[in-house]
């Protein structure tokens, strides 16, 4: 059964959409199995440049299927809308299916979820206000309304009725925001239903008998470890599971079918709004990071926090999903920056350097990085596409990560195209005649 997952190894924004791109052209199947479109990856196809939220990264290649699992949670106005601009462009959808078990935003959702950012103030979690935190919450509280509702007039409506009951007080009473009209969201959420029913259908059925025939699925990941509600950087974090278990719970398939795990992992660091950050350059550096990597959000636009890389954080990425492969990416960015750090470890105020990464907020907020410096390179590497023939120094900076690390950089991104990326190895279990 050979089935990939591909996840974040830090903070999200590492690149996934590339390298997703890069495996699904060897995949039958592509499942998105957690989070929402508050997910944002950047396809480079030639002059194209393709923004995905919710679509699985596969959606290019007609061939092959493509799976918004269950674990996801959907606002049904951005998968029509971004199914309708991928089809303007000649991107035909008919190989998208749509878990009937898969959450919907609801507008209180949205509505909630940018009230109650709001009211935090200085406490901001920096959520993308898509409503993806309220659903899930819904989710857990047994009261979400799920796509397989929306196909159901009469459900819907006693469902939306209990909920609006609730969140309309909210809103009123809490907040001090008008009430929501009943009608006019089911009329609304009714006419999503019927548009997506041709693709809704059982996707942990589809993906687990793809399985059994022995055909390649890729599970492709969104945000990253560290965002990940039980192992990231709590509070600051996302409503789902971003570590690769997330793929079972998430697509509905068993751990032993999964083969390998790709943890994508950016030649540095960045993070997207508030919370923890050891490695963060305030400075000059930091500027010239985001500024040469584009380091703005996909889904917001937000500047992103830059920083070295943590290896820390990539030995805890590697230990939290057993990562058996990594994918370093943005090599190119570093080119002509000088000498290069990379995070060995956190000293504490006593002078004790932890090499694990902590697990309590207090002493995460109190250690400082300690650093080993690296030469750089001045070379344009961005047309290389053998890892021998990178400079000396480049080899040895990728040489390092996978020793601090502890997995193998299998996968090398040069830069932002399909076919910038040096493979040092396979990722699928190549098929007779050649992967
Ligand atoms: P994702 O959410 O993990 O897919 O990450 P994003 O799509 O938000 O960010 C990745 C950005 O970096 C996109 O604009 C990509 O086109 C770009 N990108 C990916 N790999 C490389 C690379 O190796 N070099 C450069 N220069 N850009 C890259």
């Amino acid at each position: 059964m050979p089935a990939v997952v591909l996840i974040g190894a830090q903070w999200g924004d590492e690149g996934k959409g590339k390298i997703t791109d890069f495996l699904a052209e060897k995949s039958q199947v592509v499942v998105r199995y957690q989070g929402g479109s508050n997910a944002g990856h950047t396809i480079v196809l030639g002059p194209e440049v393709y923004k995905l939220h919710l679509v699985p990264s596969g959606i290019f290649y007609p061939e092959k299927l493509c799976l918004i699992a269950g674990g996801v949670v959907l606002d049904p106005a951005v998968l029509l809308a971004e199914l309708a601009s991928l089809r303007l462009r000649g991107v035909s959808a008919a190989n998208l299916r749509v878990s009937t078990n898969a959450h919907v935003i609801m507008p209180y959702h949205r509505l909630l979820d940018e009230l109650e950012e709001n009211a935090r103030g200085a406490a901001r979690i920096g959520t993308t206000g898509r409503g993806i935190g309220p659903a899930y919450r819904d989710k857990i509280n047994r009261s979400g309304i799920r796509v397989q509702d929306l196909l159901e007039p009469d459900l819907l409506s006693a469902k939306l009725d209990e909920n609006l009951a609730e969140k309309n007080a909210l809103l009123t009473k809490i907040y001090g925001h008008d009430p929501l009209p009943a009608e006019a969201i089911r009329r609304e959420y009714l006419e999503y239903g019927a548009r997506l029913a041709p693709s809704v259908t059982d996707t942990a059925l589809l993906v687990n008998e793809r399985l059994a025939r022995g055909e390649r699925v890729l599970f492709e990941g969104a945000q990253g470890i560290m965002l990940d509600l039980d192992h990231g950087t709590y509070p600051f974090v996302t409503s789902s599971n971003p570590v690769a278990g997330g793929a079972c719970t998430g697509a509905g398939v068993g751990p032993l079918c999964i083969d390998s795990v790709v943890g994508v992992l950016k030649a540095y660091t960045t993070r997207v709004g508030s919370g923890p950050f050891p490695t963060e350059l305030a400075g000059e550096k930091g500027d010239l990071l985001r500024q040469r990597g584009g380091e703005y959000g996909t889904t917001t636009g937000r500047a992103r926090r830059c920083g070295w890389l943590d290896a820390v954080v990539a030995r805890y990425a590697v230990r939290i999903s057993g990562l058996s492969h990594l994918a370093l990416m943005k090599l190119d960015v570093l080119t002509g920056f000088g000498p290069l750090k990379i995070c060995t470890g956190y000293r504490l105020p006593d002078g004790t350097i932890l090499t694990e990464f902590p697990q309590s907020a207090r002493v995460l907020s109190q250690i400082t990085p300690v650093y080993e410096e690296l030469a750089g390179w001045d070379e344009d590497v961005s047309g290389i596409r053998d890892f021998d023939r990178l400079p000396a120094t480049a080899r040895a900076y990728v040489r390092r990560v996978e020793e601090l690390a502890g997995a193998p950089v299998t996968l090398l991104a040069v830069g932002p195209e399909r076919e910038q990326t040096i493979a040092r190895g396979h990722v699928f279990a190549p098929e007779p005649g050649g992967q």
